[in-house]
């Protein structure tokens, strides 16, 4: 699978500072913001500072580092978000997934009852 990154998407235009954000957490490798759009009470978006496309690109490509550094935002954003009752983290993949912004984000989202992952047939 070949990656190719276009870094004109509105998170690396966050990353770059050309576009403000409501940052929860920063890490060396990592920064969370809140969803422009939530969809829940809290909903905050967690990405990688490295240029990757989606969640498959990151897991192959990101070293240990960025990889530790991800996941240790999305822990400190699960605590400080007031997710204690729970949340669903979603990473929406290219186009089957329905992914809007091409640089690999993950969502948290909680601080309420959720309905189904998928709608019930
Ligand atoms: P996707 O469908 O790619 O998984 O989700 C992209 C998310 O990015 C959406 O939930 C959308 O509301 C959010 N988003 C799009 N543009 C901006 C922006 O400029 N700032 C912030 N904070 N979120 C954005």
């Amino acid at each position: 699978m070949q990656y190719d990154y276009d870094d004109q998407n509105i998170f690396a235009k966050i990353l770059r500072g050309e576009i403000p954000n409501t940052t929860v957490f920063e890490n060396d490798h990592a920064l969370a913001f809140e969803d422009i759009q939530p969809q829940a009470p809290v909903h905050v978006l967690v990405i990688p500072k490295g240029a990757y496309v989606s969640l498959d690109h990151f897991a192959r490509d990101a070293s240990a580092e960025e990889q530790v550094a991800f996941f240790a935002a999305v822990a400190a954003v699960c605590d400080k978000a007031g997710v204690e009752h729970g949340f669903r983290a979603i990473a929406n993949t290219r186009t089957h997934g329905v992914q809007e912004v091409p640089h690999f984000h993950m969502h948290i989202i909680g601080g309420a009852q959720l309905g189904r992952m998928l709608p019930a047939d």
